[in-house]
């Protein structure tokens, strides 16, 4: 599968439209609502203005020429004051005064209850070139409106001062969108490469590539999740490993009994083995089918005790007299080998709490190697120990004993050290294998101690049964 950098690309996306969606809603929206506000109070101003002009002078206006000459004056005061043209126009159109002409001028078109609102934004029936801001403000008298008094000022500085404040809002947003664009970068080193990292990693894993390491360290939980990830790939990689070492094991085993029952009986059948030489042979291929059935059964039962969940029928038993019954059973090999078992058992009876059969199984394949691995003439001695709510059962034998090198190894399946290869053709190597698996059900250990040349030790633990008195 192809990575492309989608999650990337659209965060960039993302911030782009952002962006730009700012830079639309404060150039549009917030300019209009700027200068919408700004016009209406200066509309607001200006209208007081007027209103004052109307009040105190109005009447005065229409009262003849000197007093409208008067007028005119006070007129100019106050424009040179708030500069800003004064006007007064008839209700027809007709301009009575004007604080910064003297000409007389007719608006056409001028009705200012038509607007219906005190100010108008225009360039007043094209009276300027630019923009204008009219406040209007009737002069009444005997009830009727005779004219309006009128104040202008360019929209210029009304403009100018909105894109003053228009340059704070774009200011105040390219700090924001600098600001959040170092998210994005904290972002891209906190998220975006880690993940990119991990993905890599998963995709080596998938191609079989356990070992490579992901290279994210962090303590977050996209650090952990790495590091479950590369602990998850290594033991898939173990387990890959421990399969084919396994399939390659048995497959070894199986072959050599195979090879030598097809290469007697085709001897028997081409005549190079003369019939009456058949019967040892026979016996020969019959051990060699015995040891196939052995490391048939073995594989089997090492399959039923390792696969998860091992059922255990745990019970309080007297491990002496477990090991006395399995001591029986040894007794025809020992005679042929001429070894005697010795047994030093801790007090009469010593109850343990644990699966009988499978323990007298672990005994017995203890004893089988300790047999096997001895001297003729020699003694092996087994031995029972309490220690604490523990106890502690040895089978110690004084044979060829096992490598420093090869004790680790000897629980493995298969494992064969190679002082025995020679002495013990039929072992299939998987008898402490069985053991060790048992053990491990239990919740117990197995060790060995050993020195080659001089003699083994195997000694494992039992869990001591809680009511021994009771027994
Ligand atoms: P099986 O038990 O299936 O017949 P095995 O005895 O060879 O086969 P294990 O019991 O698992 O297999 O033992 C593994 C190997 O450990 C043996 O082949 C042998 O090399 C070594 N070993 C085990 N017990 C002893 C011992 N008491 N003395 C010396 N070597 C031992
Ligand atoms: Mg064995």
């Amino acid at each position: 599968m192809k990575l492309h950098r989608t999650l990337y690309i659209k965060l960039i996306l993302a911030y782009l439209v952002f962006f730009l969606l700012s830079f639309i809603i404060i150039s549009s929206v917030n300019s209009r609502m700027i200068l919408a506000d700004l016009t209406r109070t200066r509309a607001e101003s200006l209208y007081r203005e007027s209103r004052l002009v109307a009040t105190t002078y109005g009447n005065d206006i229409y009262k003849g020429m000197e007093a409208r000459q008067t007028a005119l004056e006070q007129l100019k005061a106050i424009d040179a004051y708030i500069s800003a043209d004064i006007r007064v126009i008839d209700v027809d159109g007709r301009q009575v005064l004007d604080s910064r002409s003297s000409g007389d001028m007719v608006f056409a078109d001028f009705d200012p209850a038509a607007i219906g609102s005190y100010y108008l934004v225009s360039n007043f029936y094209d009276t300027y070139d630019e923009d204008y801001l009219s406040v209007f403000y009737p002069i009444t008298s005997r009830y009727s409106v005779r004219g309006y008094v009128v104040i202008q000022m360019p929209m210029s500085d009304l403009y100018a001062s909105r894109d003053r404040l228009l340059s704070i809002s774009y200011i105040t947003m390219l700090f924001m969108y600098l600001f959040s664009l170092s998210v994005l970068v904290v972002f891209t080193f906190a998220v975006y490469r880690p993940v990119r990292h991990i993905t890599k990693a998963a995709e080596e894993y998938a191609r079989g590539n356990y070992d490579y390491d992901p290279d994210v360290h962090g303590r977050d939980e996209i650090g952990y999740l790495a590091g479950t990830l590369h602990y998850m790939a290594s033991e898939i990689g173990r387990a890959e490993d421990n399969q084919k070492k396994f399939i390659a094991n048995v497959s070894h085993d199986f072959r050599s009994p195979l090879t030598s029952i097809n290469g007697y009986l085709n001897a028997m059948i081409d005549g190079t083995i003369p019939p009456e030489m058949h019967e040892k042979y026979l016996h020969v291929v019959l051990n060699e089918t015995d040891r196939l059935t052995k490391l048939t059964n073995g594989l089997l039962e090492l399959n039923s005790l390792s696969s998860k969940g091992m059922v255990l029928s745990i019970s309080d038993f007297d491990i002496n007299a477990a090991i006395r019954q399995i001591c029986e059973t040894f007794e025809v090999l020992c005679s042929e080998k001429k070894i005697s078992i010795e047994l030093i058992l801790s007090g009469e009876k010593l109850f343990v709490s644990a699966d009988m059969g499978k323990i007298q199984q672990v005994i017995a394949n203890l004893t089988d190697n300790a047999i096997k691995f001895s001297h003729r003439n020699s003694i092996i001695k087994i031995e029972t120990t309490e220690k604490g709510d523990m106890v502690f059962v040895s089978v110690k034998d004084s044979g060829i004993g096992i490598p420093a090198d090869a004790q680790k190894l000897v629980f493995d399946r298969f494992y064969k050290t190679d002082l025995s290869r020679g002495k013990d053709k039929k072992g299939t190597g998987l008898g402490l294998a069985i053991a060790r698996e048992i053990l491990q059900a239990h919740g117990q250990n197995i060790n060995v101690i050993s020195t080659e040349g001089v003699g083994s030790e195997f000694i494992f633990t039992l869990a001591k049964s809680k009511n021994t008195e009771d027994e």
